[in-house]
């Protein structure tokens, strides 16, 4: 099995390098070329992140394994051709996809993610779990970033390849992304073993918002010290870095993220009228949770004071109120 290890890493090593030479050679990568450059990847870019083109094909894969002898059963178990049921046929399983080769913590492509060109279902499809591909333990760009990573001792987590590279463009270099599942706690700690602090930036819709929550109380229980970036509402960061600007990200996104007290504290006044009196308690209320779950005695009653303080409530009933919240979620 360890040899089928190693044939497979020769196999995703060879169609990374296909699938790169049909983006930027071929009468089909034109497509792929026109839809990547309309989204500002340069040539350095594609280059860098060895980005390629799967065309629309069910057999370029298949025969391009296939003259070089590697066992197209195994080819399958490496989640790079599919099977049909009814005869064993196997098939191209990246068809008509921009290819993200998704590498390990030492380069070696273990994976791919491909993106639809333009619209249709599903937006992205991933490498299934192999013998070779973990998700849960790999984090996207980690080899690349790395050096960066290190000098800075800090690391930008994002949602997936496409703003990890548009965020790389801009000038952080220091960014990964976790492979289309939440944050895991083996990435908490492969992440802690290079840097000591990690500032989520995730998309500003609702669901990244509660992703970055989870994500935050993964890290921080792997002992990161941890910020969250904002982003105006429903942009992602490759759509603010379009939208904005390389040098604002840096400074108003990144530059500015907030711990997560401070994030969840922004967050939960949005939208409230803090002069009506049940928004007031609704808001109080959600902000004593944040406290009851924060490990940190001496957080606690930091955040506890300021709550008083603001609201001109006594710090003994505060202290109480948390008190109960905390024994109730145990
Ligand atoms: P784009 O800008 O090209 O639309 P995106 O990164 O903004 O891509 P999102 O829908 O925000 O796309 O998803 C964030 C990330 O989550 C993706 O980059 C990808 O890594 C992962 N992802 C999204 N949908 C899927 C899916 N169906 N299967 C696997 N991974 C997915
Ligand atoms: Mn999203
Ligand atoms: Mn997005
Ligand atoms: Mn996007």
């Amino acid at each position: 099995s360890s040899d089928n290890r190693a044939v497979m890493a020769e196999a995703h090593e060879l169609l990374a390098k296909l699938f790169h030479h049909y983006l930027l050679n071929t009468e089909q990568g034109l497509k792929a070329l026109d839809y990547l450059k309309g989204r500002g990847f340069s040539d350095e870019v594609i280059s860098r992140f060895q980005i390629g083109f799967a065309p629309d094909s069910w057999d370029s894969a298949t025969n391009f394994l296939s003259r070089r002898n590697f066992s197209l059963e195994l080819s399958e178990k490496a989640g790079l051709l599919g099977k049909r049921d009814f005869d064993g046929k196997f098939f191209d399983r990246f068809r008509n996809r921009i290819m993200f080769p998704i590498w390990d913590k030492n380069g070696k492509v273990i994976g791919f993610g491909g993106r639809i060109l333009d619209s249709g279902e599903p937006k992205y499809l991933n490498s299934p779990e192999t013998l070779l591909f973990n998700k849960g333990k790999n984090l996207y760009a980690l080899h690349l970033s790395r050096p960066e990573m290190r000098k800075k001792q800090q690391a930008v987590l994002f949602e997936g390849y496409v703003d990890t590279i548009a965020a790389w463009r801009a000038g952080v270099e220091n960014g990964v992304a976790t492979l289309g599942t939440s944050l895991t706690e083996d990435q908490a700690k492969l992440l802690k073993r290079n840097v000591p602090s990690v500032v989520i930036c995730y998309d500003s819709d609702h669901a990244g918002v509660e992703a970055s929550f989870r994500a935050s109380s993964i890290l921080l229980k792997a002992g990161c010290n941890v910020k969250i970036a904002k982003m105006p509402d429903g942009l992602d960061p490759d759509d603010y870095i379009q939208k904005y600007g390389a040098e604002k990200f840096n400074r108003d996104v990144i530059g500015a993220s907030l711990t997560v007290m401070a994030f969840k504290i922004q967050y939960y006044r949005r939208g409230k009228n803090l002069n009506d009196e049940g928004e007031r308690m609704l808001y109080i209320e959600e902000i004593i949770k944040e406290i009851s779950q924060l490990p940190n005695a001496v957080e606690k009653d930091h955040y506890l004071r300021q709550l008083a303080d603001e609201f001109n409530l006594s710090l003994e009933a505060l202290k109480q109120q948390q008190f109960y919240t905390a024994k109730q979620q145990k």
